[in-house]
């Protein structure tokens, strides 16, 4: 298979005259999506109503929908499944692993990981009581940290802030070795390059699909569980739709054979139909092509912009190897400088305390766009376009 990235762009509604490169934090919108979701309000909501769960398939929804991902991320089929938001995937992953790991109490994580993860951390431990804590050690020194009194690890692949990305194989590989369970967030990984769970023989894996997956707000997550785990894992926030038999409404929880106990509650089906549109583009994708494409783009802003704006210093790792499919660069009036290029079309997100970052995703970014980007960006560096009152003027959502 070979990708056909002018196609893909074809099949996403990209605002005039803006260059989006925040596809990282909010996909863009299918072009499939309305006619998709339209489809499953009025022919299957409208016309079915509850005979829909069987009719339409959409109990099945969150399995099949997930095998799809499967592809993506280098899982084994029948092993994804989807609901619920990242955080409470985090926290099921978590939970599951303390479980499996009783003598030990330690979740080690690193200063670069989203702070929703963290969170979720800190109030299971508080939660489970006595010993169990949450240590946080830089990236660089992940793999140093990991000692024989971790029960997991909870790493998120790609750093939200600079982009750096951890390798994988060699910090679960470490993980066993200690004894310990390795769990990874993929938020930045699914959908940016191939992942390769079974490879690397992670235990626990958990994303969202909002992001590089463009399932639109509020779309669900994922959660990965290793076929070896699948059916000895018991789910905290056991729900009745990871019930072995749902509608035999037992009083007792009896869990679902493999990943699908991860399920909670009822599935979003509108969000799911959302998802399933985006999925159609992306299963004409081959990964390599994907990865190789994005490279040539970071490289490309990298460049164009040392080029051009020397006040900007950058956070992004420039090995290959150590790089997700974003770019941030750093300056102490970032926000500022974040509004001046929304301002003129060039969207990408500020993240505290000083990081600007842009998301480059060959499904509908091209050279062109990286090239219009670095020509505006250089116009607001070199003219000082940034420093006005507006642009300093902290919205809510950054
Ligand atoms: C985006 C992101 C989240 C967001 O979690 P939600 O529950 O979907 O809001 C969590 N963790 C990481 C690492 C993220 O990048």
């Amino acid at each position: 298979m070979s990708s056909d990235f002018a196609k893909t762009r074809a099949q996403f509604h990209l605002p005039e005259g803006m260059i989006y490169l925040d596809g990282n934090s909010l996909g863009p919108l299918p072009r499939g999506a309305a006619a998709r979701v339209a489809r499953t309000v009025e022919q299957e909501w409208g016309n079915m109503l509850i005979t829909g769960w069987n009719k339409a398939g959409w109990m099945d929804k969150p399995m099949r929908v997930g095998d799809r991902i499967a592809r993506l991320i280098g899982a084994e089929a029948g092993h994804v499944v989807m609901g619920d938001t990242l955080s409470i995937k985090v926290y099921q992953a978590l939970a599951s692993c303390l479980e499996m790991n009783p003598t030990r109490r330690v979740i080690l994580s690193d200063t670069g990981n989203f702070p929703s993860d963290l969170y979720m951390a800190e109030g299971l431990c508080r939660t489970l009581g006595p010993g169990y804590t949450l240590k946080t050690v830089a990236p660089e020194a992940v793999l140093e940290a990991i000692d024989d009194t971790v029960a997991c690890t909870m790493i998120t692949e790609v750093d939200y802030r600079t982009g750096r990305k951890h390798d994988m194989a060699a910090i679960t590989a470490r993980a066993h070795d200690c004894g310990a369970l390795a769990i990874w967030d993929l938020a930045h990984s699914a959908g940016a390059f191939q992942v390769e769970l079974a490879a690397c023989n992670v235990d626990f894996a958990v994303g969202c699909t909002y992001k590089y997956l463009n399932s639109g707000p509020g779309g669900p997550a994922f959660i990965y569980v290793a076929p070896r785990h699948a059916d000895v894992a018991r789910p905290a926030l056991a729900g009745w739709q990871g019930h072995a038999a749902p509608f035999d409404f037992d009083l007792s929880y009896r869990p679902a054979t493999g990943a699908e106990r991860m399920r909670v509650g009822t599935p979003p089906i509108l969000q799911l139909a959302a998802l399933e549109a985006s999925l159609d583009i992306w299963d004409s994708v081959d990964m390599a092509d994907l990865r190789a494409a994005s490279l040539a783009l970071t490289d490309r802003y990298i460049a164009g912009i040392e080029a051009n704006c020397p006040d900007l210093a950058l956070a992004t790792p420039r090995e290959h190897t150590q790089r997700g499919s974003q770019v941030s660069f750093r300056h102490p009036q970032g926000y500022a400088i974040m509004q001046a290029m929304i301002a003129r079309g060039v969207i990408g997100d500020f993240r505290a305390p000083d990081i600007i970052r842009c998301g480059f995703t060959p499904l509908f970014i091209n050279a062109a766009d990286v090239d219009a980007a670095v020509a505006i960006i250089s116009d607001i560096m070199q003219n000082s376009l940034w420093d006005r009152p507006e642009y300093k003027t902290r919205a809510k959502v950054t």
